[in-house]
């Protein structure tokens, strides 16, 4: 009678526990889809192919945003050439598309050899799997430092010829490679209204300031930075009609080319570079965005 009580009992638990245990599951599946899943989702922004369609729309800013509606620049035009094309990255802003046409044709006007192109950014911009931290908003060019060869690049040679850097090992000076067409190209990058700041290796800054007469307003759009030897990254500015697009903090007056730019050759300097590389920054995640960038990547 006691077995035969137990027994039923116990069945009808296990056909409880059977009834709950989905129930359960699923309540489980769909707090940690909610809680975690969905708000930490990082996506590979290198995955769409295409940008979305036009107007332009930037949301965010130069280190975390997106871009809709961006253009590709023409792999090849007067002046320049695109460097590794299998990376995708020849998307940008129609202004920034229009502003590297535009200064490339300047210099082969007055008889520059011609610019190549490093990265731009994504089609849909948004972080990269490798290279910047910056390139996000359709905003950023990588110019290499090396000259357009006569005759051009094959693809083979866009793909694989390596960027030089132009800067001694020790990073005191420009080597013997430079030369004024480097410097011309920097100067009329530099005097594009709509440039907001280029970064280049401290060397170089130094050599300009030590060597530029005449009009020297644009030095003070030439910026340090670490790196920067084998190429010079052009940044423009938040395009007047883009309300989502978020400005960096404008330049301090001046050259640059005093004591903030000395300080780059100090001891304390040699320190903070020989520092072992950083842990990497948490990958974004599109919550971490401006919300257009979820429908932007998307495509919706
Ligand atoms: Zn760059």
């Amino acid at each position: 009678m006691q077995f035969r009580g137990m027994s039923v009992k116990y069945w009808g638990l296990r056909l409880i526990a059977a009834a709950i245990a989905p129930v359960a599951l699923a309540a489980i599946i769909l707090f940690a889809l909610t809680t975690t899943g969905v708000r930490a989702q990082v996506v590979d922004w290198s995955g769409p192919k295409t940008p979305t369609a036009a107007p332009a729309e930037i949301a965010g800013t130069y280190n975390r945003g997106c871009i809709g509606g961006s253009v590709a620049l023409p792999l090849d035009g007067p002046g320049y050439q695109v460097m590794r094309v299998s990376r995708n990255r020849y998307y940008g802003h129609p202004e920034l598309v229009q502003f590297i046409e535009t200064i490339a044709a300047e210099l082969a006007a007055v008889g520059h050899p011609g610019l190549l192109i490093g990265d731009l950014g994504q089609p849909r911009g948004g972080p990269m799997n490798s290279g910047h931290r910056s390139h996000q908003i359709g905003l950023d060019v990588d110019i290499w430092f090396l000259l357009k060869p006569a005759g051009g690049l094959n693809a083979a040679a866009r793909e694989a010829l390596p960027a030089p850097s132009l800067v001694i090992p020790g990073g005191d000076s420009v080597t013997d490679d430079w030369s004024e067409a480097q410097t011309q190209a920097l100067r009329t990058a530099a005097l594009a209204p709509e440039v907001d700041r280029i970064f280049v290796n401290a060397a170089i800054k130094r050599h300009l300031c030590d060597t530029e007469t005449g009009d020297r307003s644009w030095l003070s759009r030439i910026r340090p930075w670490w790196g920067h030897d084998d190429h010079f990254h052009i940044r423009v500015a938040c395009p007047a009609d883009q309300p989502l697009c978020e400005s960096q903090a404008p330049l301090p007056p001046g050259e640059g080319c005093d004591a903030s730019l000395d300080w780059w050759f100090s001891a304390e300097a040699a320190a903070e570079a020989a520092k072992p590389a950083k842990v990497p920054p948490r990958a974004l995640s599109l919550d971490d965005m401006p919300p257009s960038c979820r429908s932007i990547y998307y495509g919706e």
